[in-house]
């Protein structure tokens, strides 16, 4: 049995993985990890695949990075965790210094989780409090876009949209305002993004005008909803909402745990809007895919509501046992070093022109109905009819049958559905760019020959 097969063997004996059906693995091979080298996954039996999906949309400057792996050393010898309540450590400090000082100005505070899902509780949860102590107990509602994702914890769920994951649980969740989203696929041939975004705002207007007395804030994707099949949107619409939740007195929740530090081409997606949200949501790429964290940034309006005498119990009682881990928090210091040094979103500019360049072609294939970037994330979506844009059914798993070919072929392109997509560490080089490219293209052929 080779080596890879012995800890398969093992490993299915034991665990019960994420997101997985795991009779698949009675027919697809599971693939243990050796270790990490750049963007490179090299497997026990001499195998290697290139991360393009920077292992959950987390890597971003390759894997075993030399840079953060010693600052994470450094900081494993001073301290590896402290409890935030009653105590701080400088890693928390400086990064939450630095934070504060990369995103809009009116975002000052830094509370920190552990997980996305979490901070998208965090960001709820403090929205409805802010309500509840400023006399508004009423507003305890929340407006979500259609296709959205924000996680797995049952809030985080809640406000999300993908049925695949939600609707078993749906009798567990709060019911939340569902708008349509502005996802730019849906829009009429000849309408350029920007102008179907706009149109496609007249639902947010509609749902804020008809509920602004219940609701307590918005949340959206800003420009990409990975999860939901990397749909993509114009940041007019986000210009046009920060307007509106201004109008109507209803927060504005940014989730970027995807989408922050560089994916959409600018550090986080709301610069392109040139707005602030009220509570700006973190994670994934924040530790350059090394340890799990989160934060939500918030305002002074918002901090100043909680802060009062014990007694009066307006205080944001919530906390999670890692809060602010100091090896997160140096992996993070680390992360943001080498945005500056490196020039990172500056570089990005060629690489993400570099994955256009290499996947023009790919609409011209008769069963891709559509061939979408923004920033360094660029998808293809697969269709049965072009003509009428009718989807694969789901059952036929044809992106599956994409993956299966590329992990032939060093790379491991794993889909969302019938969309395939890159979103890689962004030490990816042009030619590994390349090699994406044709081997997503011949698993297309494989995978839409029938
Ligand atoms: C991944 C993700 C989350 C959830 O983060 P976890 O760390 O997986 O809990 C929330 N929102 C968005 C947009 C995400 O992509």
């Amino acid at each position: 049995m080779s080596l890879n097969d012995q800890w398969m063997q093992r490993d299915l004996a034991v665990l019960w993985h994420p997101c997985t059906q795991m009779k698949d693995h009675e027919s697809m091979p599971l693939i243990p990890v050796e270790r990490g080298e750049g963007v490179w996954l090299y497997d026990f039996d001499g195998n290697r695949y290139i991360d393009a999906v920077s292992s959950w949309w987390v890597n971003i400057f390759g894997h075993a990075n030399p840079y953060i792996n010693q600052r994470i050393k450094d900081q494993l010898d001073k301290l590896e965790h402290v409890i935030l309540a009653g105590f701080s450590h400088p890693p928390v400090i400086e990064l939450s210094e630095k934070l504060v000082a990369m995103t809009p100005a009116p975002l000052t505070r830094c509370f920190y989780a552990d997980n996305g899902s979490s901070c998208i509780e965090v960001a709820l949860k403090m929205s409805f409090h802010y309500w509840l102590n400023v006399g508004k107990p009423e507003k305890k509602r929340f407006i979500t876009l259609s296709n959205s994702y924000h996680g797995e914890t049952l809030a985080a769920l809640a406000v999300g949209d993908v049925s695949l994951y939600k609707s078993t649980y749906e009798p567990l969740l709060m019911d939340v305002i569902t708008v349509p989203s502005p996802d730019c696929y849906e829009r009429e041939a000849g309408m350029d993004w920007e102008a179907h975004s706009r149109l496609m705002f007249e639902h947010m207007e509609r749902a804020l005008a008809e509920n602004h007395e219940q609701v307590a804030a918005v949340i959206v994707e800003p420009l990409i909803q990975c999860a939901g099949g990397m749909r993509m949107y114009h940041p007019v619409y986000l210009k046009l909402l920060r307007e509106a939740c201004d109008r109507y007195g209803v927060h504005l929740i940014h989730d970027e745990i995807a989408v922050g530090f560089g994916r959409t081409g600018s550090m986080f997606a709301c610069d392109q809007a040139d707005i602030s949200p009220d509570f700006l949501c973190l994670s994934k790429a924040l530790t350059a895919g090394y340890l799990p964290m989160a934060v939500c940034l918030t305002n002074d309006t918002i901090y100043q509501a909680f802060y009062d005498d014990y007694d009066t119990l307006r205080a944001f009682l919530h906390s999670h046992s890692y809060t602010g881990n100091p090896l997160a928090c140096a992996a993070a210091l680390a992360t943001l070093e080498l945005f500056e040094r490196d020039q990172v979103i500056e570089r990005n500019l060629a690489l993400s022109a570099h994955m256009a360049k290499a996947t023009e072609h790919f609409i011209d294939h008769p069963h891709v109905a559509d061939v979408r970037q923004t920033g360094m994330v660029l998808a293809i979506e697969m269709v049965k009819n072009k003509a009428n844009r009718t989807p694969y059914p789901w059952q036929e798993r044809r992106g599956i049958r994409v993956y299966e070919h590329a992990l032939k072929n060093e790379a491991m392109l794993r889909p969302l559905g019938s969309v395939v997509y890159m979103m890689p560490p962004y030490v990816i080089t042009p030619d590994q760019i390349d090699h994406l490219a044709s081997v997503a293209w011949e698993g297309i052929q494989l995978a839409t020959r029938d």
